[in-house]
């Protein structure tokens, strides 16, 4: 078993940790078997605590955009961390992100620090419904935007009106203002908005979604959404935690040309240490406290380590030709995995934009939740289980995108499609 010490530490960690890791996807629950534990990591590998290497698309989920332990990362946080931690007073470095962050992304002119992508989102809605006055939004089925009680919604019962909790602990009386719709669905939307008239306060959606595979928006849904939300006097928020920094310098908005009111971000923007952002216009953020009403505060929030990454990441990416070279790559993955799959003769479809992309064990275009669900899930196990021997470590998760890092190189590339061809074979 090439899997023995994982499996110890596993056993060991279940005992005081619920499941044994501090994340649900963590677990393999949905491929079966247990999880790797992972020692160490540097460029495009993960090395595990058996010995073995991994190439990694997972990229810790997004951050690691340029590898593992990328060196003017690492140096940044060891040089802060020798000047202390945290102080729970303002630094200067804080405005050198704020600054460099503002001036990549279009659209917005303040931005808050945060510790993590659910906390970026919690605090955007809020933001919003301080701003317009109302209680509900409007979120897309399979649209991820972390784990706090308004996002853990599913469809209510025949109900399009509003949702009901899919996780016990959240209340009936919060899920009646989040209100379902379906991805790439506008007359969906449309609906809501005169069902609900003049009580939306937004809409969140990812604009590239990441959390059910990638899917892509269809062709004038973003400006869609845009237009209705002008029109009903709602706020449109990005949730760029997947996207932001990784499809583009400026995220979705910049790449499709669609502007957002709140942008979220999370992942890239913390260069692998626990950070999220939420920003927007000045008449929007002056509604944030201490300048306005709308509370949102931490204690960590902004702190020296976290910054230091985060800048140092930014920095990287705001001087180079990252995001081409990513698509490039993940573009190559895509022709080479199409055709061994292909030739291996199971069903699939693959979607791709920049450096995400997944593959659905389904027949047709996968395009929302609906369809990314009819994915063949004894398929995906079988692939994950047979990438993982082969030392490719994809997504534990038929749900998941594979994010690329820009420390893969073509032969490892060459390295995975050849595993994609001898797994397919087994499919
Ligand atoms: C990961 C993710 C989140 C949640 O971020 P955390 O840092 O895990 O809390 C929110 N939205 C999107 C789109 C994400 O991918």
């Amino acid at each position: 078993m090439i899997y023995k010490r994982s499996s110890e530490l596993f056993v060991a960690a279940q005992k005081v940790i619920p499941g044994g890791v501090n994340s649900p996807v963590r677990a393999f629950k949905s491929v079966g078997g247990d999880p790797v534990f992972v020692k160490e990591a540097k460029g495009a590998y993960l090395y595990d605590e058996d010995g073995r290497r991994l190439i990694d698309y997972i990229a810790s989920w997004g951050p690691m955009i340029l590898g593992h332990a990328h060196k003017p990362v690492v140096d940044a946080v060891i040089e802060k961390a020798q000047k202390g931690t945290s102080f729970g007073m303002p630094t200067e470095i804080e405005t050198k992100i704020a600054e460099l962050a503002i001036s990549m992304v279009p659209g917005i002119d303040k931005i808050r620090f945060v510790n993590s992508g659910t906390e970026a989102c919690m605090s955007a809605v809020r933001l919003a419904r301080g701003f317009s006055g109302r209680e509900k939004i409007i979120k897309f089925a399979g649209c991820y935007h972390g784990h706090s009680d308004s996002f853990l919604i599913q469809a209510g019962s025949g109900a399009v009106t509003f949702g009901s909790p899919n996780s016990p602990g959240v209340t009936a009386g919060t899920a009646k203002d989040t209100l379902l719709a379906d991805y790439n669905n506008l007359d969906n939307v449309k609906e809501l908005f005169e069902a609900n008239s003049g009580e939306i306060a937004a809409i969140i959606i990812e604009p590239v979604a990441g959390n059910m595979g990638c899917i892509l928006p269809a062709e004038g849904f973003l400006q869609g959404l845009r237009e209705l939300c002008d029109a009903h006097g709602a706020l449109l928020i990005f949730d760029e935690v997947m996207t932001g920094f990784r499809l583009a310098k400026g995220g979705v908005q910049e790449l499709m040309d669609v502007r957002a009111d709140i942008v979220t971000f999370g992942k890239v923007i913390g260069g692998g240490l626990p950070v999220g952002a939420f920003a927007a216009r000045t008449e929007i953020m002056s509604h944030l406290a201490p300048e306005g009403p709308v509370y949102q505060a931490g204690t960590l929030s902004g702190n020296p380590l976290a910054m230091a990454a985060g800048l140092a990441m930014l920095t990287e990416l705001n001087n180079s030709d990252v995001f081409e070279s990513l698509a490039k790559k993940t573009e190559y993955l895509h022709k080479g995995i199409d055709k061994a799959l292909t030739d291996s003769g199971v069903t699939f479809t693959i979607n791709r934009i920049g450096s995400m992309i997944s593959v659905h064990f389904a027949e047709g275009a996968v395009t929302d939740f609906k369809s990314a669900a009819v994915g063949d899930n004894d398929t995906f196990k079988k692939f994950f289980h047979g990438l993982l021997e082969e030392g490719i470590y994809i997504a534990p998760s038929a749900y998941e995108s594979w994010f690329l890092n820009d420390a893969v190189s073509y032969e490892d590339l060459d390295e995975t499609i050849a595993a994609v061809a001898k797994v397919g074979k087994t499919l």
